[in-house]
This record gives C-alpha cells, sequence and structure tokens, in this order.
C-alpha cells in the first residue's frame, strides 16, 4: 500500500481534539483466510507476489444505517415542499410494490453500490417482513433471507437488523400500508427473528422501528432478545419533535427516557438520529453507553434538523455514521456533514479531527453492527479495507501525511478504488468485480418497483 491510515488514534486520546493523523507510507498487510496477520509499516518496496494498492488505504467503512429499499425514492421526491410525513407517503408506496424477489434485485443493486463506495458492512434496519396486507410468505423471513442473499451475492456483509413494527403511533393499529411491517406483537416478532441465523458475512441483530411503532410494554420483549444473544439492538430515536410531543403526551416523558425505563438503552443499543434531545436524554445516552447514528444527508434531506453529536459524544456515546435513505450513498460525504453541520450551528469549526470522523465512519460503524473486529487495519482483524485515489480531481495536490484529511475533506465516494473484503477484491479499480454493471442493475430494479 502506498499510504494507509491504519484506523488507530494516538494512545490517551478520545478522538476528540486529536491532533495530528497517523499516515503511515509503505505499509504491507499479510492477509490469511480473510483476517489480517501481520501490518509492516516502512516497507520501501513492495513484497513479492504483494498486490499493490495505490493510493491512501483505510479500514472498511461501515454503513451503520440503511434501508435498501429508500434508493428507489432518488431523485423521484425532490419536487414540491412538504415534510419528512408527505416524504413518508411517497417511500410507502414503494415499499407496497416490494416482493422477494424486486426486492433481492434493488438490494443487491444498492449493496454494490456501497461497495463501490468503500462500504464493506452495512446495518440493514429491516421492516418489510411480510406480503401486502399482512399475508406471511411461505418463509416468514423471504424479504431478511432475500436481503442477507443480496449482500452475498454484492460482496459485503450486512447485519440484519430485523426489525420489531407493530402500530402506527402511541395506542393505534398499524395503518394499511404498515401491516406488512407487523408481526401483530412483540413475542410473535421474536418468534420469526429467532429463526435467521448467522453466517459467515451475515450477522443478525434486532430493532425497536421507534417508540411510535412498539408499544411500551412489548419494549422488554425486544430487548430480551438481543439481550440473550448480545445482538446489537438499533431504534429511530427522536428524528422529529412530533415523536417527542405524542410520546409526551402518551406516557408523560421523552422517547429516551421510555426507552431507558423499559431496558432498552445500553452498550449494544445504538439510537439512529438523536436529534430531538433533552439534557435529561443525553446523559441517559451517554450514561448508559448507548450509541447514536448520525444520518447526515437523510437528515438535512428530511429537513429534520441536526443532532448534538458533540454533546452525545462527550457524555459518553460512542457515534457512528448511516446513509439511511440513500439520498447519497457515500460514507465519507456523511462523516464531513457531520463536522460541517456543526459549523453551520455553533460558527466554529473543528469539533472532530478528521481521523476521529473516519473512526465513526470505521471500528466504531463496526462495533455498532457487532463486527467488533472489523473496522481497523491490525493483526487479527477482519481483512477489510478500501483505497481512496490520490490522484484524481478532487484528491490531487493534498499531502500524503494529511491523508485522513484528505479522506474526509477532499474525497468523494467517486474516488474509491479498491474494496476488499475477507481479502477478497470486490471492487477493483473502480469497478465491480460480482455486479457487472451496477449502474444498469439499479435502473432496472427501481424501474421493477415503479411498475
Ligand atoms: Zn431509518
Amino acid at each position: 500500500m502506498e499510504h494507509a491510515w491504519l484506523g488507530t488514534l494516538p494512545e490517551g486520546l478520545d478522538g476528540v481534539r486529536a491532533g495530528g493523523t497517523p499516515i503511515e507510507p509503505g505499509v504491507a498487510l499479510d492477509v490469511h483466510e480473510g483476517r489480517i496477520t501481520a501490518v509492516r509499516t516502512d516497507v520501501a518496496a513492495p513484497p513479492a507476489g504483494a498486490e499493490v494498492l495505490r493510493g491512501l488505504t483505510l479500514p472498511g467503512l461501515a454503513n451503520a444505517h440503511s434501508h435498501a429499499f429508500h434508493r428507489a425514492l432518488r431523485g423521484t421526491v425532490q419536487v414540491g415542499s412538504g415534510t419528512f410525513w408527505t416524504w413518508r407517503e411517497v417511500m410507502y408506496a414503494a415499499a407496497a410494490r416490494l416482493t422477494p424477489e424486486r426486492y433481492h434485485a434493488l438490494a443487491r443493486a444498492v449493496y454494490a453500490e456501497m461497495a463501490l463506495a468503500g462500504i464493506t458492512a452495512v446495518g440493514e434496519f429491516h421492516y418489510v417482513h411480510h406480503a401486502p396486507g399482512g399475508r406471511r410468505y411461505a418463509d416468514p423471513n423471504a424479504m431478511g433471507e432475500a436481503l442477507i442473499e443480496a449482500a452475498a451475492e454484492a460482496g459485503i456483509r450486512i447485519t440484519l437488523l430485523d426489525t420489531c413494527y407493530l402500530s402506527a403511533g402511541f395506542g393505534q393499529p398499524p395503518g394499511t400500508h404498515q401491516l406488512r411491517f407487523s408481526d401483530g406483537t412483540a413475542e410473535a416478532w421474536a418468534e420469526r427473528a429467532s429463526l435467521l441465523t448467522a453466517r459467515g458475512h451475515a450477522r443478525i441483530g434486532a430493532a425497536v422501528h421507534s417508540v411510535r411503532a412498539v408499544p411500551a410494554g412489548q419494549l422488554a420483549t425486544v430487548a430480551r432478545w438481543a439481550e440473550e444473544r448480545r445482538a446489537p439492538l438499533h431504534v429511530h430515536l427522536s428524528e422529529q419533535t412530533a415523536e417527542n410531543d405524542a410520546c409526551l403526551r402518551a406516557h408523560g416523558c421523552s422517547p429516551a427516557r421510555l426507552l431507558a425505563d423499559h431496558g432498552v438503552l445500553g452498550p449494544r443499543t445504538t439510537g439512529v438520529h438523536n436529534t430531538h434531545l433533552t439534557d435529561e436524554d443525553i446523559a441517559l445516552l451517554g450514561d448508559s453507553g448507548t450509541g447514536t447514528c448520525m444520518c447526515p444527508t437523510t437528515e438535512r434531506d428530511l429537513a429534520d434538523g441536526i443532532g448534538p453529536a458533540p454533546a452525545l459524544q462527550r457524555a459518553g456515546s460512542p457515534l457512528c455514521l448511516g446513509s439511511d435513505s440513500h439520498a447519497v450513498v457515500d460514507l465519507l460525504e456523511e462523516a464531513r456533514a457531520m463536522e460541517l453541520d456543526e459549523r453551520l450551528r455553533s460558527r466554529t469549526r473543528g469539533h472532530w479531527t478528521a481521523a476521529a470522523l473516519l473512526r465513526a465512519a470505521t471500528a466504531d460503524g463496526h462495533a455498532a453492527l457487532g463486527w467488533e473486529e472489523a473496522g481497523t487495519l491490525e493483526a487479527g482483524a477482519l481483512a477489510d479495507f478500501t483505497t481512496i485515489a490520490l490522484d484524481s480531481v478532487r484528491t490531487a495536490g493534498t499531502l500524503p501525511r494529511l491523508g485522513a484529511e484528505t479522506a474526509v475533506f477532499a474525497a468523494t465516494a467517486a474516488d474509491v478504488r479498491h474494496t476488499v473484503v475477507a481479502g477478497r477484491h470486490i471492487v477493483r479499480d473502480g469497478a465491480h468485480t460480482l455486479v457487472a454493471d451496477a449502474p444498469r442493475a439499479l435502473a432496472e430494479a427501481v424501474d421493477a418497483l415503479r411498475g
């Protein structure tokens, strides 16, 4: 490797305001059976038989929050005005046309787009479980299995966050579109989710869609399921103020408080968005070690607001990043957006170093998805990495020793030259090696969903 960011931060720094960024020139990785067995730095010339990666190599990027089918809405929901809630109606219409076959084709193409953007693991927050009207498929996990298979075919890892989604709102039965999402009760959800099995590239986690979608009395069932398996547990949290207002009316407390009182928070839990929080909410999340998944490109697209990421991190909530609605699939953009949004709000610069932002996009994202052994380039880690061109129009002229800064503040997904998962090249010289024509696969899969 010409240059590498090894993904570890200097001793004693928590990633906030760390000075300098450890970029190594001339790095050789030994890989055996999908894992890194040795990392050698200051290698003057490539060892015999080595594959040379020109550019800046980073640990694989983790996309910690995805709804693959939202990719079908890109560009089509930008006409006219509206809110999150009007956007949601368009999204439901797309969900209504999904079948296991169509979802497989779309997700395979979306995951190929992710691989081309340097993403080596995705957290799929999956809630379209059943056929329209709520009818069960012969295999009750036909949809989830389609997503796991799609990730295998695109060459990336997946954590299927099987999502419990039971109600339209506090005390409301599911609406027509939501019948596909509901198992009826959390017990029935747990029974179905228990049939899913981990395999080489796939792990199984759980999700509470939101405090709107799972009645308070059933939250503990989902939390217990995840606890018993030591599986990741994700939950959409306070993305919109309307959710907070409704929760306050129904339960007299904030969504974060409700989750805390029902055992949902903890170090294996990640709150997605965490946008509209009180000081008490921030303390609840931080003290419990609950993570935060920021999705800046979606949050700006849906006019959600800017979440208090610096305060959450200071309180003890590790940060990760997700492309969520896939308005953009570019984890480098998500990383810089977290910093740049905070600059706009605070009118000061430098809330995170580039290394800390990359850490959220790599090691901490993988940890949030239950892949603790990925996200750094060190002996014993999974051999998942991606290489960014340093000779594109965006990155040319940047300083190699400031590689992390180049990756976060200059490069885009278009600069990804190679992506390697478990030692296997799935993107080589900017082309996917398994999905021959990813743009065409995307176009066809989206067309099929439009009908
Ligand atoms: Zn989401």
